[in-house]
């Protein structure tokens, strides 16, 4: 048995009961679209994080198209997006008439810096998509005051970070907008497909609640040209508002999880990547010029591993006029190694990790 990356579908006793009563409680209520549930999930999201409008959306994928299109990003120009989350900002720019850009990222955060963002930034640049990737907020107070002062839009991809609270304050309230994932793999879960966008304006809240529903108006019109349907389920919704309440002490155990690995790696070659304290260890990613040995390694103990993320940056390269200066985040494609990392590991598969990591400390 080798001991897997995820597993979503195993939930603690007293959580997989609180999700089949939130299951059954929508069958009941028979109402299956934008219903209570749904507001009620965007109310308590919109809570949780601090404030802002909450919009419900079918997956995270569409929260960033309908982020961007919200907003007013307009048709035809550029966006910045990371070159290390397997595309998912820069299909979405592209899902709305936008071209991705890439830059390159800051060895230790994975993410942009100032510089790094001035170095790709183009003619034609309207927004700036930034994501916390691997549950790691990324520092946005310079970002922030360098975009003001590009007069660019930001949007700030939280699919990685839910209850990620740097200074106190949970991460997605720096940009003009903010998306999560429910994905079953992400740290607060749907059980299938689902997503949410944080807005702070109201005014655009409302053009995404028309833009979720095919572009509809109030008096039977179609406003938006950029309309599409992408509604969060009122089970998906229902399931999210009983797992809520768990997602605090889900995080702690997954940052507890990671510390163990980094007590293990400790004096070793292979670095673990990850704020300690602030972050919520979405993935356990740690990075080794041997990574390939590593993982076999791993594999041998029955550890299971995997690449987040594998995919090159090369196909936004060729639409992107000064993309390909992205040597920090290619060659990390090459290093970085994610380990079993999620909350419902039993203690006897964490020691097992926690071995087969010090016996690689140990011959390395
Ligand atoms: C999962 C993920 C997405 C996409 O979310 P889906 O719900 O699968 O469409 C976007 N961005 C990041 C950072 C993600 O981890």
């Amino acid at each position: 048995m080798v001991i897997p990356v995820a597993a979503p579908t195993r939930l603690a006793p007293e959580e997989r009961a609180a999700v089949r009563e939130a299951v059954l409680a929508v069958v009941d209520a028979q109402q299956w679209v934008l219903g209570p549930s749904v507001a009620r999930f965007e109310r308590e999201l919109a809570a949780y994080v601090g404030g802002g409008e909450v919009v419900g959306t079918g997956n995270g994928s569409d929260a960033l198209c309908l982020a961007l299109a919200s907003l007013g990003v307009p048709p035809g120009s550029r966006v910045l997006v990371p070159p290390n989350d397997s595309g998912f900002a820069g299909q979405a720019a592209r899902a709305v008439g936008l071209e991705p850009v890439v830059h390159d990222v800051d060895p230790v955060t994975m993410g942009p810096t100032v510089e790094l963002l001035s170095a790709a930034l183009v003619p034609g640049t309207a927004a700036v998509v930034v994501t916390h990737l691997h549950g790691d907020p990324l520092d946005l107070v310079a970002i922030d005051a360098w975009r003001s002062a590009e007069g660019l839009l930001l949007v700030e991809d939280c699919a990685q970070a839910h209850g990620a609270r740097p200074d106190g304050r949970h991460v997605g309230r720096t940009g003009d907008a903010a998306t999560f994932s429910f994905y079953p793999t992400k740290n607060l879960a749907a059980v299938g497909d689902g997503g949410a966008l944080l807005l702070h304006d109201p005014a655009t809240a409302e053009r995404a609640r028309s833009l979720r529903e095919y572009g509809w108006g109030e008096r039977g019109s179609v406003d938006h040209p950029r309309g599409r349907n992408s509604r969060l389920d009122e089970l998906q919704a229902a399931v999210l508002s009983a797992r809520l309440p768990h997602l605090d002490r889900r995080n702690a155990r997954r940052r507890a999880l990671l510390d163990r690995y980094r007590k293990a790696l400790h004096g070793s070659a292979t670095r673990v990547h990850g704020d300690p304290v602030a972050g919520v260890a979405h993935h356990a990613v740690v990075l080794d010029a041997r990574r390939d040995a590593l993982r076999e390694h791993l594999h041998r103990a029955g550890v299971g591993t995997a690449v987040h993320y594998p995919h090159l940056t090369g196909e936004m390269r060729g639409i992107a006029p000064r993309g390909g200066r992205t040597a920090v985040a290619d060659r990390q494609r090459h290093e970085k190694l994610t380990l079993p990392c999620f909350p419902e590991l039993t203690d006897d598969e964490v020691e097992a990790v926690v071995a087969a990591l010090e016996a690689w400390r140990d011959a390395s």
